[in-house]
């Protein structure tokens, strides 16, 4: 039996949607907004505050890889002594991490502006570290009410974060692909997204000022972010997971780097996932997603080599589900190929 839910958002999507955020504010009824958003994204801060008026009543720029709690404390203090009622983030999965922990502590309803391809603000997950440990939460309430993408926030992105971004977008759909609770909905999400991700990063990557293949991509993500939301990740996710939270590495770099070495890894055991990526990529779906993922590794992110066995060892305790079972040698060879 396999349970199959949905979260009720609402989407305001296109060109300058951004200029709607003060009539999403007003419908949630919110007077004093808390405004999180990255040194990326001041420029569109600094627009919607100016257009916020009085309404805007604090404001947070340095929300952080992984929603370390220290940070999320800081902020909340904030929000505290300005006395919010709604939180909005504009930025990445970062700024997007901070306003679910600052909602899931105060009961804040949230409005996201993502500037990336992440996914964050359509899942009802919540990642956050603490001493070192990330640790992942699902909760409904943890997703926001109201989403805006405006794919004009997204051409600021270099051509390494717009690269690494759509291919973290493009594990979500993979491991929506071979989840254990897959649905026909959710295959459906996963294998547009997948089909106009790897169709359209090279158009973008091409010419990164284009506004359509921006728009597509970033619907690819919302599409993708909807399989994270709608399905139990895998191997894919835990290495992240593990992986990022022990060497604060960088969320979108980690995943565009790890998806070739476990695509190789899994597909021979996920016999519908390799038929539809197949279709999809050509017969090496992960030699094409290689052909497309950044030159680096996992020594050039500062990962020593020693500490790839406790990695292993974690995983191995605790699997996620996943379609191939493995052993911690199996393990140990994916990441030393990825290292
Ligand atoms: P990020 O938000 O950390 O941003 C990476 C860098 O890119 C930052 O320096 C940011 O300022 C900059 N940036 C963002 N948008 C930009 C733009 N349009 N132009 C120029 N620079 C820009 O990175 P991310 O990969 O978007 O998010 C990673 C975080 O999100 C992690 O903490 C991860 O755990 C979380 N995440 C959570 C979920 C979930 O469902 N809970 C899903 C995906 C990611």
């Amino acid at each position: 039996m396999t349970v199959y839910e949905t979260l009720p958002c609402r989407v305001v999507t296109g060109p300058g949607a951004r200029r709607e955020i003060p009539g999403e504010v007003e419908r949630l009824g919110a007077r004093r907004v808390l405004l999180v958003a990255t040194g990326s994204a001041r420029a569109a801060a600094d627009e919607l505050a100016a257009a916020l008026g009085a309404r805007c009543a604090a404001r947070f720029d340095r929300p952080a890889v992984h929603t370390p709690v220290e940070v999320t404390a800081e902020a909340f203090a904030a929000a505290r002594t300005a006395g919010t009622d709604a939180v909005v983030a504009i930025g990445g999965g970062s700024a997007v991490g901070l306003a679910k922990a600052l909602a899931a502590r105060s009961g804040m309803p949230q409005l996201a502006v993502p500037t990336t391809y992440a996914g964050s603000e359509v899942t009802p997950v919540l990642g956050e570290t603490e001493r070192g440990v990330k640790t992942t939460r699902r909760d409904p309430a943890l997703a926001p009410g109201t989403v805006v993408y405006d794919p004009e926030l997204t051409v600021s992105m270099p051509p390494g974060l717009t690269r690494a971004s759509a291919l973290n977008a493009l594990a979500h759909a993979v491991e929506a692909l071979w989840a254990s609770d897959a649905t026909a909905v959710t295959d459906a999400l996963a294998t547009e997204s997948a089909t106009l991700i790897l169709a359209t990063l090279p158009e973008v990557l091409a010419e990164p000022g284009a506004l359509p293949a921006r728009t597509r991509l970033q619907q690819a993500a919302w599409l993708a972010g909807l399989c994270l939301a709608q399905t139990r990740m895998g191997l894919h996710h835990q290495l992240a997971h593990v992986l990022g939270g022990a060497f604060g590495l960088p969320h979108a770099a980690l995943h565009a780097l790890l998806l070739p070495h476990v695509l190789a890894f899994n597909l021979p055991f996920a016999e519908p996932a390799a038929a539809r990526l197949t279709r999809i990529a050509g017969p090496d779906p992960a030699a094409a997603v290689a052909a497309l993922a950044p030159p680096t590794r996992l020594r050039d992110l500062g990962v020593p080599h020693s500490g790839l066995r406790e990695v292993a060892e974690r995983i191995v305790a605790a699997p996620y589900a996943n379609p191939r079972r493995f052993a911690l040698d199996d393990l140990l060879g994916l990441l030393d190929g990825a290292w």
